[in-house]
């Protein structure tokens, strides 16, 4: 896609129709940028569900042998062919070798998830040495904060964003229980302006700067679940340390999705899953990421003999040599069977770059977003005419690939609709239907077909249908 890349996705759009000589809706384009697209052989090494497959797929209504459009990868991802063959791997040697597999074969479980860290750090923009595979998110995010929020009388609150995933919000809510303190009083929920859905950077700055010296640290998410927002990391990170804060991210939705540079940056701390964009399997081994200028001077308030030097470790003397900074968090030894999934995905990741991606993506999501204008936009004319509203921002630099849109009609029946005709995407309370072209496997004709049965679904259940 190199011939496009300095191109918005709109610029694009009428160059390619003005030398195919159709109109910028047509399938055409489709077919052409995907021609095109320098990452389509991706998509091969991942298993797409066909579209009888999907448990609420009508087949009244569409052609059962067709691969269904994925666009729930937000949600999870879909798996890695090699996956099953990394885990049939380690099966067999368990089978074969017992207790010896520890130490022997290509994946040790000793330290099997040594030997992907290296390529997890390069997706997230970190060190290999900080970053560390293991449990899960919201596990990870507790073991951070009970590191880095050590409140005091003047310095107590947690600053995180209005509508923050239940997970990280209960987190948050329960650490500051256990300090002592109340949440009411130390719990700054940072909320959108008055009729505005996401927060605007400069609001984000400004209370950081106003309440920054009563905050103990800054906990945004990367890219908002809800809104599809990607925060300006950098910039909330600078204002943050500039008030003696510690500054952390919940990368969950921007991991794989978008470009991260925790190091550089100077992100403090950092925690995400690995099994939406990442694709590692529900519940796959999560990452955490603690900047090596704390390696040092933050320890974990929790230890387990996985946090002593490899080195060491098994000597059994029950004298700690604690690995520095993030290393020195880890409690037990991982799982292996997560291991390999995540494995099998990351290597997928290693065939190309996030920049090549994440160009990929912000073409994706604006010929989506084109095609969601064109078709659905608010017609004053016709005031019965069912429209889509979408709440993510518009420019693609303040959002990964996720749109999440909002109807004129109830959400619920388009939901259902678009389910019976083989679209996998997700409905979130209040009223946000959140669609995810995933640029590793998603294709510019998934988007077109989208559309199409997105025409359908709201004819169906638009005022005029049942
Ligand atoms: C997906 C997600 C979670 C889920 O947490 P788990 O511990 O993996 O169950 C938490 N927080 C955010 C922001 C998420 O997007």
């Amino acid at each position: 896609m190199d011939q496009f890349d300095a191109r918005s996705p709109r610029e694009v759009l009428n160059l390619v129709s003005t030398r195919l000589g159709c109109s910028p809706t047509s399938g055409e384009i489709a077919n052409y940028l995907d021609r095109h697209d320098q990452l389509k052989h991706l998509r091969e090494q991942f298993l797409i569900p066909k579209v009888a497959e999907l448990p609420l797929a009508d087949l009244t209504l569409v052609d059962g042998t067709e691969e269904c459009i994925y666009f729930a990868g937000n949600s999870l991802g879909l798996p890695p062919k090699m996956a099953k063959t990394y885990i049939a791997e380690e099966l067999d040697k368990w089978a074969k070798m017992g207790v010896y597999g520890h130490v022997h074969g290509s994946r040790p479980w000793g330290w099997a998830e040594n030997t992907i860290e290296e390529l997890m750090a390069r997706i997230v923009g970190a060190k290999s040495a900080e970053v560390a595979l293991m449990n899960g998110l919201t596990v990870n995010l507790h073991i951070l904060l009970l590191s880095f929020y050590n409140p005091t009388a003047k310095r107590h609150k947690i600053l995180i964003e209005d509508m923050a995933f239940p997970s990280d919000h209960y987190a948050v809510e329960s650490q500051i229980q256990l300090r002592g303190y109340d949440p009411k009083q130390s719990m700054l929920v940072m909320k959108p302006r008055q009729g505005e859905v996401v927060l605007r950077t400069e609001d984000i700055l400004e209370t950081i700067h106003k309440e920054g010296d009563s905050i103990a640290v800054v906990l945004f998410s990367g890219v908002q679940y809800y809104t599809g927002q990607f925060f300006d990391m950098a910039a909330i990170t600078k204002a943050g340390q500039e008030k003696g804060c510690y500054v952390g991210f919940d990368c969950a939705h921007a991991v794989g999705n978008t470009e991260l540079k925790l190091h550089d940056w100077g992100v403090d701390f950092a925690c995400w899953c690995t099994y939406k964009y990442v694709n590692s399997s529900a519940g796959g081994l999560a990452g955490a990421f603690i900047h090596e200028k704390n390696a040092h001077s933050v320890k974990p308030a929790l230890m387990g003999w996985w946090g002593h030097d490899m080195k060491t470790r098994f000597r059994m003397d029950n004298k700690m040599e604690l690995l520095p900074g993030v290393g020195g968090y880890r409690l037990s030894n991982q799982p292996v069977l997560l291991v390999c999934p995540l494995q099998a995905s990351l290597e997928v990741f290693a065939m190309t770059s996030i920049p090549a991606l994440r160009n990929k993506s912000k073409l994706l999501t604006g010929y989506l977003e084109y095609l969601i204008q064109e078709y659905f936009k608010k017609d004053d004319a016709h005031t019965d005419k069912p429209y889509v509203h979408i709440i993510t921002p518009s420019n693609p630099e303040e959002r990964g690939c996720q749109l999440s849109l909002s109807f004129s009609i109830p959400i619920l029946s388009v939901f259902q609709e678009l389910q019976k005709r083989g679209v996998a995407c997700d409905l979130r309370e209040p009223n946000v239907l959140r669609v995810a072209p995933a640029p590793l496997y998603n294709s510019f004709s998934d988007v077109h077909r989208f559309i199409t049965v997105l025409r359908s679904a709201l004819a169906t259940s638009g005022p005029t249908g049942q």
